[in-house]
């Protein structure tokens, strides 16, 4: 089993979702990555500190890095 079982990460904004997913729900990227590392959860990006430092503006599941680093 691989070790990222159930989450692809968007190239684009670094959101988290199902590997069966086509289009990612927060930016409408298509281009998904098995690269990525970390997981933040974000609620509430008006009012979160980590939201602000990942430029991250809708709440999701973002990883805190995707492939490339
Ligand atoms: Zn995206």
């Amino acid at each position: 089993m691989p070790r990222r079982s159930i989450f692809k990460a968007c190239r684009n904004c670094g959101a988290l979702v199902k590997r069966d997913a086509d289009v990612c729900p927060v930016c409408g990227g298509s281009t998904f990555t098995d690269d990525w590392e970390g997981m933040v959860i974000i609620l509430d990006p008006k009012e979160s500190f980590v939201a602000k430092v990942l430029g991250k503006e809708k709440a999701y599941i973002y990883a805190i890095k995707v492939g490339g680093f």
